[in-house]
């Protein structure tokens, strides 16, 4: 809650709901939100029903529902201010005061006390708008509705409206148009879900079944080509890699004949090559006039995909909010500041900044952990070899390079995991591993996991002072591994990991399913705790943002992906990026605003001018 609502600019700002600030509640509506599952009436002593001054002045604010026997709460009534999120012991109320006008903007609400969403995108013919946002805060409700697979309610989940009331809510907009042709059945959309293992769980049948089921538009087989498809056609969707899955789906998507496509996350699994390609295809789309919405948290895929921003804002959970269209660049510039100008809506009480200082050359200075003379493994059909190098106390080092190159092995050879065939390493040390792939399938309390990987009872303890704090997982204590979506799983799993005892702590794709606030949260949290506590830290991420942002040193991997891999020794940061950008083609400059690094676009003067003089990577 603290991060929103701090400062009042005007009209959407959260107010904020305690403590200094007294917003005037006449000029609010109420948004009263209830986590179900951390909501536990038997285990609080109803704190909220007890302290609630509403309550107490003997009327009917927080009760407890007979039904569903969970804390209910009446917007109507509630006043806004906050004490009931203060004495929830398991966090589970979200009390938000926004301003009034908003309340004839809601598109959507589930039901009492649950989420809502204000405002909607517009899709945009020959487009690819791109939504910009924290998870929890209505993507999946856009697209349900903007598929025309949900019906906008207006927030009347009581009493929803029927399409004439919809459409003359929107008479005089874009999307009124949009609305006919849905009410009318006339609207065609292919959609490239999130999570792409549900389609492998969901489909027993090979990648080309799949494929061939939807190609409407008969390109199947040259996007099969140019995602890099050809030998995992035959395979079934459940023997495949995450990254062959998710160019799989984005082949089906692509391939039906649609008017509305949507993309969510299309880069989870991918190297930096495949996504890529994958952003190429999808640009393709509105080359043909198609409508394109692409959900996406890796900022340089993003830059590189969309011609408009919408940034979606509010608290994740209980409301979201879309902004109006704006470019690219200012989009993502808006999102990074945490303020929307055109709106005059603070949406965040602090600036994400890329600092210069942060990509200097600090190379290779503390002491080491670990030292490795060349090393070889040698499997069947596939071959690694790593430059001889070290990772050192405080340090960072970051893996780059395309999927299957070995970065996996290198990291276990390092740690003393895996034995090499050439090359030996005298020091076993102790690494803690956070996989790429990870499970969610026990019904285990968050506080429980975290409490073992610490060896003692997390909470009250310093760890979770140093470590859980500032990844904000508290929240989460109370909650079943099974019901954690995909970003909330990541961050446990990080935590997991940074609360053994280690050496070393090896992090394969942190930033997956992660929102980019999370990203660079993370990001910034691991630099810290490596500098801090004088620990080390490997990471291997294809999010070029991220590892630009926590690499002290990097490796970069190069080769031909499942034959043969070799990396270099660790590299100063501006050499290893310009290295590997100059394998992508790729060149980057630092926007002047935020100096977070943007992808120059191909052929333009600078692209043409920095590739000429070898500076693939922006100068400081
Ligand atoms: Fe009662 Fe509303 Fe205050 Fe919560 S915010 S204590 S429900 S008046």
């Amino acid at each position: 809650m603290d991060d929103y609502g701090e400062i009042c600019h005007n009209s959407a700002m959260p107010k904020k709901v305690y403590g200094n600030y007294l917003p005037n509640y006449d000029m609010t509506h109420r948004v009263a939100v209830l986590d179900k599952e951390l909501c536990q009436p038997k285990k609080c002593g109803l704190e909220c029903i007890k302290y609630c001054p509403v309550n107490k002045s003997g009327a009917d604010c927080i009760t407890l529902d007979d039904i569903t026997k969970k804390a209910r709460i009446d917007e109507d009534v509630c006043n806004g201010c906050g004490i009931c999120v203060k004495v929830c012991p398991f966090d589970a109320i979200t009390i938000v005061n926004l301003a009034s006008e908003l309340a004839s903007e809601k598109i959507h609400q589930f039901g009492p006390n649950s989420f809502r969403l204000y405002k909607l995108p517009t899709p945009k013919k020959g487009e690819v708008v791109g939504l910009l946002g924290r998870n929890g805060m209505g993507k999946s409700t856009v697209v349900n509705i903007l598929s025309g697979s949900l019906k906008p309610n207006l927030g009347q989940y009581e009493n929803p409206p029927e399409w004439d009331e919809i459409l003359k809510h929107y008479g005089g907009t874009e999307l009124k148009a949009h609305f006919e042709k849905i009410r009318q059945q006339q609207i065609k959309t292919s959609i490239k879900p999130q999570q792409v293992h549900h389609i492998a769980q969901a489909f027993d049948g090979t990648g080309k079944d799949l494929v061939d089921m939807y190609d409407e538009r008969g390109v199947a087989s040259s996007l099969v080509r140019d995602l890099g498809l050809e030998n995992s056609m035959e395979q079934n969707l459940g023997e495949l890699s995450g990254g062959e899955l998710q160019r799989i789906a984005i082949t089906a998507a692509v391939s039906k004949d649609a008017e509305f496509y949507f993309f969510d996350e299309p880069s989870s699994y991918n190297d930096v090559f495949q996504r890529t390609n994958v952003a190429r295809v999808i640009r393709g789309l509105a080359e043909i006039g198609k409508s394109v919405m692409v959900v996406e948290h890796d900022l340089t895929l993003l830059d590189f995909l969309s011609d408009y921003i919408e940034v979606l804002y509010g608290e994740p959970t209980a409301y979201g909010i879309v902004s109006s269209a704006l470019s690219t660049k200012v989009g993502i510039n808006v999102f990074l500041d945490g303020y929307l100008p055109n709106e005059n809506v603070r949406f965040r009480d602090k600036k994400f900044s890329f600092d210069v200082s942060s990509s200097s050359d600090d190379f290779q200075q503390g002491s080491k952990v670990v030292s490795y003379p060349k090393l070889e493994k040698r499997y069947a059909t596939f071959h690694a070899s790593m430059e001889p190098g070290a990772v050192r106390k405080g340090e960072v080092l970051g893996i780059m390079g395309a999927n299957a190159l070995g970065k996996t092995t290198m990291m276990k050879m390092i740690a003393g995991v895996e034995k090499p065939d050439a090359g030996k390493i005298d020091k076993k040390i102790k690494i803690a591993y956070k996989p790429q792939y990870l499970q969610n399938d026990i019904d285990v309390e968050v506080v429980s996991l975290l409490g073992k990987a610490n060896e003692g009872p997390i909470e009250g303890s310093q760890e979770e002072e140093q470590i859980l704090e500032p990844l904000k997982i508290k929240k989460l204590y109370n909650k079943s591994l099974k019901n954690l979506s995909g970003g909330e799983l990541q961050k446990v799993a990080v935590a997991t990991c940074l609360l053994q005892k280690a050496d070393m702590y090896a992090l394969d794709e942190p930033s997956a399913f992660l929102d980019v606030e999370d990203r660079i949260a993370v990001a910034k949290f691991l630099q810290k705790f490596v500098r801090s506590f004088g620990r080390s830290a490997v990471v291997i991420d294809h999010d070029l943002q991220l590892m630009d942002l926590i690499s002290d040193s990097i490796v970069i991997f190069e080769g031909e992906p499942g034959l043969s891999g070799r990396a270099t020794s660790p590299l100063p940061k501006s050499e290893a990026m310009n290295r590997f950008l100059k394998s992508l083609d790729m060149s980057f400059r630092r926007d002047e605003r935020s100096l977070r690094p943007r992808v120059n676009k191909s052929a333009s003067r600078l692209d043409k001018e920095q590739k000429g003089s070898g500076r693939f990577y922006y100068k400081n």
